[in-house]
């Protein structure tokens, strides 16, 4: 081995003899021959979901029937595991709803945000958004007669200052979806309220992997996907937050019935339920739901504090692999080396990232890429080892090395 491949190896060895996060991988069920880095697409299999899907189906759908909704407690479902969200993200009980997409979650922040600051006329998001988060500001745009701005984090302040009287609601997400770029959500949040316009943030790429204080911080609404740091399994449900003082002005655009005040009651009119709950709009996929409450448990226990020091442990042990491993290869790393700069994943850019994804999945590694040319690296302080993102590190070189990839561009296709 080489002098910096032995310095790497021996302090992969001492971080994760030193981790006391460590036991906690035993909450999850991942195939012992596989590096899983794409934890931030879809986590990995908690172990305490197969048992309670079991039971959900066999005795609770199986036996109990239609019982179940009281019996079993599936009516309550959408506020108690909005609930059990909300202690990862610094909401207190009664201001998270879990159910349908993060898509669909974001329709509805927007456009209550909207009702919320009549007069008003401009819709701000970032133009690195992910881009359901920019097809919805525009859908919402269109519909409420607003213009959207693209305006980078960076940038909020300085576009404020000439035309935040106009800002109905500036909509980001604390870390930036290819690059891993961490922004910072109080000041952000903080500018938004100063020119009067509220805040909505996407915590896809960050509830779970570190802590969050969206009641503190007087975030107005915030979304999330359940299926990437929180470990929901696939398509689990998102979920919504919308701060106390919001509350009884809450205009939720689909006004469904599972979001009336007397839902049992059949009535002809509307009218929404009190609190959080008038969020809710159709029926809610139990089983779906309640998978993602059981993988909510792998977090029992956690502080995320400490989920956040390991993240920040292993990315920046990641980023060092790939300067001293990967640089000399061609491999550029995009993400921020300040920690106060980073989230919880590290993107590369090579020019045949495709092929190189495809490759390091034929050695047990797997990642996932973005067009053109980002390989991204997730990782999940409560499994991910730095072992393991020195096997990465090793593998990708072996392939760069060998030109043991495909260099043809990627085909248009789902992307994950
Ligand atoms: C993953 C992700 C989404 C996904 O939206 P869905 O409706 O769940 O498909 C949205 N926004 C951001 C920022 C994401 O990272």
């Amino acid at each position: 081995m080489t002098t910096a491949s032995t310095a790497l190896d021996e302090r992969a060895a001492r971080s994760d003899a030193d981790d006391e996060l460590a036991p906690l991988a035993e909450r999850f069920l991942l195939p012992a021959d596989v590096v899983y880095l794409d934890g931030n697409s879809l986590g990995p299999l908690p172990a305490a979901v197969p048992a309670a899907l079991a039971d959900v189906v066999t005795r609770q759908w199986g036996t109990d029937l239609i019982g179940s909704w009281n019996a079993n407690g599936w009516w309550e479902a959408p506020l108690r595991v909005g609930d059990g969200i909300g202690r990862l993200i610094g909401a207190a009980p009664g201001r998270t709803v879990a159910g349908d997409s993060t898509s669909v979650q974001l329709f509805t922040a927007l456009s209550a945000a909207t009702a919320l600051r009549p007069g008003r006329r401009l819709l701000v998001t970032d133009p690195g958004h992910f881009p359901t988060d920019r097809y919805l500001a525009e859908a919402v745009a269109r519909r409420q007669d607003l213009e959207v701005r693209r305006i980078p984090p960076p940038g909020l302040e300085e576009f404020l200052a000439t035309e935040g009287e106009w800002v109905v609601a500036v909509s980001y997400s604390p870390v930036d979806f290819r690059t891993g770029e961490l922004y910072d959500m109080a000041a952000l949040t903080e500018a938004t309220h100063r020119a009067g316009a509220l805040a909505v943030w996407d915590l896809c790429h960050a509830a779970g992997a570190m802590p969050l204080h969206l009641d503190a911080l007087d975030v107005d609404f915030a979304v999330g996907c359940g299926y990437k740091f929180l470990n929901g399994g696939p398509g689990a449900p998102a979920y919504l937050y919308a701060a106390d003082r919001h509350h009884a002005r809450l205009e939720t655009p689909l006004t469904g019935w599972n979001g009336h005040a007397n839902p049992f009651g059949m009535d002809r009119e509307y009218t929404p339920a009190p609190g959080i709950a008038r969020a809710r709009i159709g029926t809610p996929p139990i089983l779906s739901l309640l998978a993602l409450e059981a993988a909510l448990t792998a977090f029992d226990g956690v502080d995320l504090a400490r989920v956040r020091a390991k993240s920040l442990s292993l990315t920046a042990f990641f980023l060092d692999c790939a300067s001293e491993l990967l640089a000399p290869l061609g491999v550029e790393a995009v993400t921020p080396f300040d920690p106060a700069r980073r989230g919880s994943h590290v993107a590369l850019r090579h020019p045949h990232a495709h092929g190189l994804t495809r490759a390091l999945a034929q050695r047990g590694v797997i990642i996932d890429m973005r067009a053109p040319d980002l390989l991204r690296f997730g990782v999940n302080a409560l499994y991910t080892t730095h072992r393991d993102l020195l096997t990465a590190a090793h593998r990708l070189r072996d392939i760069l090395r060998a030109t043991a990839y495909d260099p043809t561009p990627p085909p248009t296709g789902p992307v994950t």
